[in-house]
């Protein structure tokens, strides 16, 4: 651990879990094993990462957060405190699989002890990624617990634990904050001016909003955007359009067309204030929401969701661009019959 977030305020929405777990940190009833579970871009790790501060300063403030001067939280920020242990999927390897040997390590007793007289705080990232030796060896830490040894499995997916793991966890779930909480956050943290469509775009949240920015892709998705209604107004060759969509992964791309085409799903319904994902584009949304035949969009948007839920087609992403590109272009053209109906 490097940074110094671990002695800032705990984040809006994570106040109430913050509370739990101070509770429980000063009252002696802090588990053995803590399961914090949440969508990506919730700041799981974050709470984890006051969390494991706030046990291992030697001198916590009045709300339990850490001190940042003792030589505790020093030796944190130095990346080098003994009692502090960050394990999780091997960079370097191809697979995101975290293996045996990774939770072997901490079977040996001497990892689980703590050095310095305090707390031992051992974290685990996506601890969904485990493969089944993983969780088996893992299975058998928790069934021993050290005293005074944290165990933060920190896990997107909880469902691909398996049972005799959770079942030996306690779980905290990070939630996703309401807009009246995030919303003001963020515009304090990013210099987009529609702080509200950033949070949409990430699903409600807020880190993930954040990273959406930093990443430069808000004007990427602009860019794809444009292409979008010129194909529809036939302006833009769709094979030509896929070529530039082709720099962008599908799990991205397919995501902001789901979502284009909710919103123009939403507008086509007559509702006279539909809260849209993609506000900042409404103009152009309501323009091709008049031209567009709804029944031709509900089965374009069908296309979508399978090509995204396949996410391991070996179709390449350029031809399914194409494809749904040039279906796309034909949606708009009354004189074909409905491509969606040939299949
Ligand atoms: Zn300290």
């Amino acid at each position: 651990m490097r940074t110094r977030s671990h002695v800032e305020a705990p984040l809006p929405w994570h106040e109430t879990c913050w509370n739990t777990l101070r509770g429980a940190k000063e009252s002696g009833h802090l588990p053995h094993a803590l399961l914090v579970t949440g969508p990506p871009g919730v700041g799981k790790r974050r709470l984890v990462t006051l969390l494991s501060c706030s046990l291992l300063c030697a001198k916590p403030d009045g709300r339990g957060l850490a001190c940042g001067h003792c030589r505790e939280c020093e030796l944190l920020f130095a990346g080098t405190h003994p009692d502090y242990i960050e394990i999780g999927p091997d960079l370097e390897s191809k697979s995101s699989e975290i293996k045996v040997d990774t939770i072997r390590r901490l079977a040996d007793s001497d990892a689980l002890t703590a050095h310095r007289g305090g707390f031992k705080v051992i974290v685990l990232d996506s601890a969904q990624n485990m493969n089944l030796s993983a969780a088996n060896s893992l299975l058998k830490t928790l069934e021993e617990p050290s005293p005074d040894t944290l165990l933060c499995l920190v896990c997107e997916q909880p469902g691909r634990l398996p049972a005799t793991v959770r079942s030996r966890c306690q779980e905290l779930r990070v939630p996703i904050p309401s807009e009246a909480q995030a919303i003001p956050w963020l515009q304090q943290h990013t210099s987009a001016a529609d702080a509200a469509t950033l949070l949409r775009l990430a699903h409600g949240a807020p880190l993930k909003a954040l990273a959406l920015e930093n990443d430069g892709l808000l004007s990427l998705r602009a860019r794809a955007f444009t292409g979008f209604v010129e194909v529809a107004s036939g302006v833009r060759d769709p094979i030509a359009e896929a070529t530039e969509w082709n720099r962008q992964a599908p799990a991205i791309l397919l995501d902001w067309l789901a979502g284009w085409l909710s919103d123009l799903l939403r507008l086509a319904s007559g509702h006279p204030a539909p809260v849209l994902i993609n506000q900042d584009k409404i103009a152009d949304l309501r323009n091709l929401a008049e031209t567009l035949d709804p029944r031709v969009g509900h089965h374009y948007l069908m296309q979508i969701l399978e090509a995204r839920a396949d996410e391991h087609s070996s179709l390449n992403s350029l031809l399914l661009y194409e494809s749904l590109l040039v279906k796309w272009a034909r949606s708009f053209r009354k004189s074909d019959p409905p491509i969606m109906q040939r299949g």
